[in-house]
Parts: structure tokens; sequence; C-alpha cells
């Protein structure tokens, strides 16, 4: 089983399962620049999700949530700002493009404000290392120790499809939950027999939600069965609204670490639930392939190979390379609307009304 496969098999459970935002491959370090990846991440709503979906379908700059640039009356943008000029002009201009600033020009300056209060949209956040297979941890404790002593997210599981031992939850640190997942093969012969399991969802193409006609431009679709957690040990809550301690760099008999405040780590937590609200998981393409079919896997489309019998990552698993790639004649199929699929899915919005109470100059920012 590949990990990327696993990884969006799981995104699309969770999904079909949860509210909230699931999302894939966030960064998560405050003190190492960016070296730990989470591979997912769930998000729960709180009441205030819907008007967070109101403002953007994009990820809201950390850098002007943090500004002094306020709802009330429009202020000079460069007395907003505590950070570099250069990241306060980009956040400016990102917040005007998105419309959670709006502008006003007066002697030639730009003044700003935001088109809304900034709503603290989300509940707990749930991270998830995935490890298919026990038997090749990698750096897996390394990983699952820096999660946990940084405490950034409310809950850490590890997720895998191997038995798990006495022996492994030992080695693992006490707050970390386990998740074994059960998985039914992903079935071609059943599909074509028209018996999908999935509970639909959306594409480019006509038909496919009903598991009848899965014609995708052209591709066509593959049905397969739910996946199922068992849950081996539930996750012990983390402090995440205190400071934290992140391991830095390892040597022999030796950690160097970082102390984090709570105020950083709060900057760091909003980053990452804006990146995940922007992003999604739904970040994957489709193999340029005759070969390649999708799979309808808990109402999403992912991409599914016959020829390798799983979900492939087209830009690692796929190309002229591939003792199996066989060349697209004709038409290439049409891109697959998975923001479409996203948006019917989820309380995300696509092209949200927006908040902006008038419009702004047409002259350019700066
Ligand atoms: S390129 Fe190879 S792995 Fe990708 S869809 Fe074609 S046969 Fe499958």
């Amino acid at each position: 089983m590949s990990e990327f496969a696993f990884e969006l098999e799981l995104c699309a459970a969770l999904e079909n399962e949860r509210d909230g935002i699931v999302a894939r491959q966030l960064g998560a370090s405050v003190a190492s620049g960016g070296g730990r990846i989470l591979d997912i991440v769930h998000i729960e709503p709180s009441p205030a999700f819907d008007r967070r979906a109101e403002i953007s379908p994009s990820a809201i700059p950390a850098a002007a949530i943090e500004s002094d640039v306020g709802t009330g009356r429009a202020r000079y943008w460069k007395s907003c700002f505590d950070c570099h000029p250069e990241r306060a002009r980009r956040a400016v201009e990102r917040a005007l493009e998105i419309g959670f600033f709006e502008r006003e020009r007066r002697g030639g300056r730009d003044y700003v404000r935001q088109t809304t209060r900034y709503p603290e949209w989300a509940g707990r956040i749930l991270a998830i290392e995935n490890k298919p297979d026990l038997a090749s941890p990698g750096d897996l404790e390394h990983q699952l120790r820096l999660d946990v002593s940084l405490g950034l997210v409310d809950e850490v599981v590890l997720a895998t499809e191997s038995y798990v031992t006495r022996a492994h939850l030992n080695r693992l640190p006490d707050p970390v939950g386990v998740w074994r997942i059960h998985r039914e093969s992903i079935d071609l012969e059943r599909s074509s027999r028209g018996e999908n399991t999935s509970k639909g969802g959306v594409n480019s193409s006509k038909g496919g939600s009903n598991g009848t006609d899965n014609r995708v431009s052209g591709i066509e679709s593959v049905a397969s069965g739910a996946l199922e957690i068992e849950v081996i040990r539930e996750p012990t809550p983390l402090p995440a609204d205190g400071p934290g301690v992140e391991p830095v760099a390892y040597h022999p008999g030796r950690t160097d670490i970082a102390v984090l405040s709570a105020e950083a780590k709060a900057r760091v937590r909003r980053r990452l639930l804006e990146r995940a609200y922007g992003k999604g998981w739904r970040t994957y393409g489709f193999p340029a392939c005759a070969r390649a079919r999708t799979a309808r896997l808990d109402g999403a489309t992912l991409p599914y190979c016959p020829w390798l019998g799983r979900v492939v990552d087209a830009e690692s698993d796929c190309g002229p390379t591939c003792a199996g790639f066989e060349a697209l004649e004709g038409d290439t199929p049409t891109e697959i609307d998975l923001e479409a699929e996203r948006e019917h899915r989820t309380g995300w919005v696509r092209d949200p009304q927006g908040t902006k109470r008038r419009q702004s100059g047409l002259d350019r920012f700066g």
C-alpha cells in the first residue's frame, strides 16, 4: 500500500464522516523553519465557520489577520504592521485581492480596513501521522515526540494498516492515539456490474453520483468500499493553549530545543488553520495515461490505476517511464472538477458573496 494512496483514502473517509476541514501536507514547525510536515489535519468547525466561509475560499494571510487594520476607520497601511515592509505589502495586496481588506485612496496614500472581523472559526485540531506499514517506521518516533512536546494541535493520532502490538504502543508517546485502518481493495469487477458502494460526489461529467454511470470525461470510474477506522487507543488532548518545546536538532546524547511562547504557537496555529482552509486535501492530479481510471471512494474522486491496482500519484507514479504507461489517443480528458466536489462535500464555499461593503478604488495598491 503506498502512503499516498493510504493518505488520500483516509482523507476521503474523514471528510465523509466529519464536519469541518480536512487538509494534507501542512507545515507545522515553529522554530525549525518548516521541517515538520503534518500528513493530515482535521479541523472541527466552530459556530463561526460559516462567517469564515463568507470571506474567501483562499487562505487569509496571517500578517493581515495579526495587523492593526481593523473594521472601523481605514488606516494608513504602513502604520498597521509590525513585520518586514515587504511581508506587510504582500499581505495587504493579498488581503485586498481576496476581499478581506478594502482600500481608500487619500492624498496619494493607501488606507485600508478589514471588510469584516476575522472569525475564530476553528474548534479542535487533530493531526494524523500516516504509517501504513509499521515495519518501516522511518522517523516516526521523532516526529510524534515533536508533535507532542510542541503541542501545536489539540490531538495527534497515528494511522496504520499494520497489526498494532503492545511493543508498538510502548514506543509511542502516551498522548498519541492509534487508529488501525481496515480497507477493502478497490473492486473494478463490482463496478463494472454497477454496484458502486460510494455515497456520491461531483465531477465535471454527466452522471456519476449514483454509481451507475461513472464515465468521467472518457475515464471510466471504478467503485470501492468504504474504509473502516478501528480505534486502538484514544488520543489524549495536548495543552495547545500553553507554551511548547520544539526539538530543533538531534546530536548524539543531546537534543537542541527551542522554547516557544503561547503567543508564538497561537500565530503558527492560525497560519496552519488558514492554510488548511485554503488548501484542503484535493491537491492531486490525474494521470495522462490511457490506463488511468478514477475511483470513487466515500464521495471523493481519486486517481486510480487498474494496472497497479491502487490509487496512484500522477506526479511520482505515472509517465512514459512507467512500464504500464499507454499514451492517450484522441482528446485529453477534461479536468475533473475537484473544487466543485469539495464544495459539495464540505462547508467550504468556492465563490462566496464576500464581505466587501463597497467597491475599492480601481488604482493598483502602492
Ligand atoms: S502511467 Fe503507469 S501507474 Fe500511471 S496510470 Fe498508467 S499504467 Fe498506471
